[in-house]
């Protein structure tokens, strides 16, 4: 294939990737956004590996088929609750990739740059090498996080933000060290900062609490992008600086819209108080908080039946019960029977950007009943009943009242100025922050126990009965 050809692919590909992008910001065009981005794919495959440069066919294609077979039956069988880590060990496999085309290219016997130009490569293995490194680790226990085989919450070294500098400087002085070196002598710098980068991004993304993780999966995001661009400058490939570089800067937009959801700094989430230690949530017992009211799934269906004005706040627990089908079906009879429903999405309900609203979209709820956090917490004094379906953090009020709190100054939806609320979880444990709900035990609150969709289910045949018997 001629080089301009090539150049010419590239650029449909870069252009399909642009489209895929703008597709995947809003659900109604998200599947064909999801289309553009597979056909650019395809395209960018195909033409790299008819690069004359590229011999190795032997090597090359079984390894390609063995990497898309395994991918293929993985994505198959992925549960929605699954995807955040399988999205965390894929941001991993990049930076992996990093690592190793760094140090391939740094030893390899054919590199025939000199001068300027070499030293510019060196600078480029290094940073690349340094940015794949930190990603590889990080995603790793950002995997194990969201896997819940680490814990969520956070854990660091004493003055964690010293070391950090520390580690900081010292992989700086491997990188003078390294470039300018004669027959690959560096190449001793080059892994000892391999393994300083690896141990950094272990430990800062260990320090970081359970609800800040949707931020620093998206940062991991925007990592994997700079990983993938940095490689496309050592291998010379316009095409990976492009997609690497569209990755990187929208995963550090929605790490920055994270953030803002969260009305946290990106600075703030990832380095602490500087030397301090985290707050201390005023912790009241459960015995403090006083007592919750339970009810059964049939007092339910007749406090859903009589209400008016009703807002549904799903959270990470319907992903888990697969609830969400069931549930429409229980707001197609309550509409049927003229109740006004809408949905409340909360930026970081569930394990990732958007959780909730593929959940819903899967559902086939109609998107003009679901609504952002900005557009109805405002509504919630004028709601009748709002039933919280597997949601925990996200309607903490201790967010907006415990100074204390590791969640304190995060909005979340104000469901408890509603006339009455429902939530819906098989116990009173704690969500992923780790902390107590208050909102379990206001006056106003009544608490329905048990699997989010067998819950459900029982609600939609009462339901049934009663428009039967009616
Ligand atoms: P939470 O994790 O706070 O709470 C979910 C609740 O669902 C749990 O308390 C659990 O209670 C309940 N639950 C679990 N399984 C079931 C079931 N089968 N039936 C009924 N209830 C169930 O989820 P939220 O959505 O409220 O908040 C999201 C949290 O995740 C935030 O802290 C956020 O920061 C964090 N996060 C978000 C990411 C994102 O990008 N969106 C990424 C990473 C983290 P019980 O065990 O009692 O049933």
């Amino acid at each position: 294939m001629s080089s301009e050809l090539i150049t010419v692919a590239y650029l449909i590909a870069g252009i399909l990737f642009i489209l895929s992008l703008g597709g995947l910001s809003s659900q109604q065009s998200a599947k064909r956004g999801n289309f553009y981005g597979i056909a650019g794919m395809a395209l960018a495959m195909a033409v790299t590996a008819l690069h004359p440069a590229v011999t190795g066919y032997a090597v090359l294609v079984p390894t390609i088929a063995v990497g898309g077979f395994i991918g293929a039956i993985l994505a198959a069988r992925v549960a929605m609750t699954s995807m955040p880590e399988l999205v965390a060990i894929l941001h991993s496999f990049v930076g992996a990739a990093a690592v190793l085309v760094g140090i391939a290219s740094y030893l390899d016997p054919h590199q025939s740059q000199q001068g300027v130009a070499l030293l510019i490569h060196e600078v480029e293995v290094f940073v690349g090498v340094f940015i794949g490194a930190v990603t590889f680790t990080g995603s790793v226990v950002a995997f194990g996080k969201l896997r819940g085989t680490i814990g969520s919450k956070a854990w660091s070294l004493p003055g964690r933000n010293y070391w950090n500098l520390a580690m900081l400087a010292l992989a700086g002085y491997l990188g003078t060290q390294f470039v300018g070196q004669e027959n690959h002598a560096g190449l001793s710098f080059l892994l000892l900062m391999t393994a300083l980068a690896s141990l950094f991004g272990v430990l800062m993304v260990m320090a970081i609490g359970g609800a800040d993780m949707p931020v620093v999966v998206s940062m991991l995001n925007s990592y994997s992008g700079w990983a993938a661009a940095a490689a496309g400058f050592m291998l010379g490939n316009d095409l990976l600086i492009i997609t690497g570089a569209l990755v990187g800067s929208s995963g550090a937009i929605l790490s920055y819209i994270m953030c803002a959801a969260m009305n946290r700094s990106f600075f703030n989430v990832i380095f602490g108080s500087f030397g301090g230690s985290s707050p201390q949530s005023s912790g009241r017992t459960q015995e403090e908080q006083g007592e919750v009211e339970a009810v059964t799934s049939s007092e339910a269906a007749e406090m859903l039946g009589d209400a008016q004005n009703i807002v549904i706040v799903p959270g990470y627990g319907m992903a888990v019960a697969q609830a969400q089908s069931p549930l429409y079906e229980v707001v197609k009879k309550l509409r049927a029977r003229g109740a006004h429903i809408r949905f409340a999405i909360h930026p970081v309900a569930g394990r990732l950007p958007g959780h909730m609203n593929v959940l819903l979209a899967e559902a086939k709820v109609p998107y003009d009943i679901v609504l952002e956090m900005d557009e109805i917490n405002d509504d919630f004094s004028e709601t009748d009943l709002v039933l919280v379906i597997g949601a925990n953090d996200i309607v903490n009020p201790s967010a907006l009242n415990d100074v204390g709190s590791p969640i304190y100054g995060m909005p979340v939806l104000e469901c408890w100025k509603a006339k009455q609320t429902i939530v819906m979880k098989r116990s009173l444990g704690s969500g992923y922050a780790g902390i107590d709900n208050p909102l379990f035990y206001e006056t106003n609150n009544r608490m329905l126990f048990g699997d989010a969709k067998q819950n459900i289910e029982e609600i939609l045949a009462e339901l049934q009965q009663v428009a039967q018997a009616a």
